[in-house]
C-alpha cells in the first residue's frame, strides 16, 4: 500500500494529474472512461494506475524545449493499452513497473514537432505518419518500486549512438536494463527499433493515423 502512495504521488508530480485510486477501480467495465474511449482510444493510465505516466511533450523537459502537447494524457488503441498492461504485470512480480514518455501522438502534434524540428533523422514528418499518430507506437522506460527510472545509458529523446539499442560499448548494468525492457515489451507484442531504445511499435494489427486531439480540462 505504501508503494501504492508513493507512486501516485510520483504520478501526481510528474504529471500534475492525479490517478484514480485504484481501490475504487473494480474493473474496466465500472470505471466511468473519458470521452476518448469513444475514439477508439483507451486512456492507460486509467486502466493501469500503477503505470506512471510523465508524457515529456506536454511539458519543456524534451529534445524541443518547448511544449508541444496543449495537456498530457497517455491514450493508445485498445490491444496496445490491454498489451502494456500485461507487461506491466510481468514487472511488477519482480517489483518494477513500467512508465511512459509518450504514446498516441495526434497528427496536428507530430505537425508541431515538425515545425519545430523539420529534420527526418529525429522527427518522422506529418505527409509519412509516425506510428505514435497510429496509436500503436510507446516511448517508455522501467522503474523500480520507489518510482526511479533504471539506468538505461542516456535520457529519453537522447539522439546518438549512445541510445542506440545494437551499441554494446555500455555498462553491463545499462544492457540488462535494456534487456529487460526489450524482453518484456517483445513478450506481449512490440518490436523495438535500432536507434532509439525507449521506442516500441505494436505488431500485431495495422491501425489508421489519426487527427483526433484529447480536450484538455
Ligand atoms: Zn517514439
Amino acid at each position: 500500500m505504501k508503494i501504492h502512495v508513493a507512486l501516485l504521488l510520483l504520478a501526481f508530480a510528474t504529471t500534475g494529474v492525479l490517478a484514480q485510486n485504484p481501490a475504487s477501480i473494480s474493473n474496466s467495465a465500472t470505471v466511468e472512461l473519458p470521452p476518448a474511449v469513444n475514439k477508439g482510444f483507451r486512456d492507460l493510465a486509467v486502466l493501469d494506475p500503477t503505470i506512471l505516466v510523465d508524457i515529456r511533450y506536454a511539458t519543456t523537459n524534451n529534445f524541443t524545449h518547448s511544449k508541444i502537447y496543449d495537456c498530457p494524457r497517455c491514450l493508445l488503441r485498445p490491444d496496445v493499452a490491454d498489451a502494456l498492461i500485461k507487461a506491466n504485470e510481468t514487472l511488477k512480480k519482480r517489483g518494477f513497473s513500467l512508465k511512459m514518455f509518450d504514446c498516441y501522438r495526434p497528427r496536428p502534434y507530430q505537425q508541431r514537432l515538425w515545425d519545430k524540428v523539420p529534420n527526418p533523422d529525429y522527427v518522422t514528418p506529418p505527409s509519412k505518419g509516425s506510428m505514435h499518430s497510429r496509436g500503436a507506437a510507446v516511448d517508455l522506460t522501467i522503474v523500480d518500486s520507489n518510482g526511479k527510472e533504471l539506468d538505461m545509458g542516456t535520457e529519453f529523446d537522447y539522439f546518438g549512438v549512445k541510445a542506440h539499442t545494437d551499441n554494446l560499448q555500455l555498462p553491463a548494468e545499462v544492457l540488462t536494463n535494456r534487456k529487460l525492457l526489450r524482453e518484456t515489451l517483445e513478450a506481449v507484442g512490440f518490436k523495438g527499433i535500432r536507434t532509439e531504445w525507449w521506442h516500441f511499435s505494436y505488431q500485431s494489427k495495422k491501425y489508421p493515423l489519426s487527427d483526433y486531439v484529447w480536450p484538455c480540462r
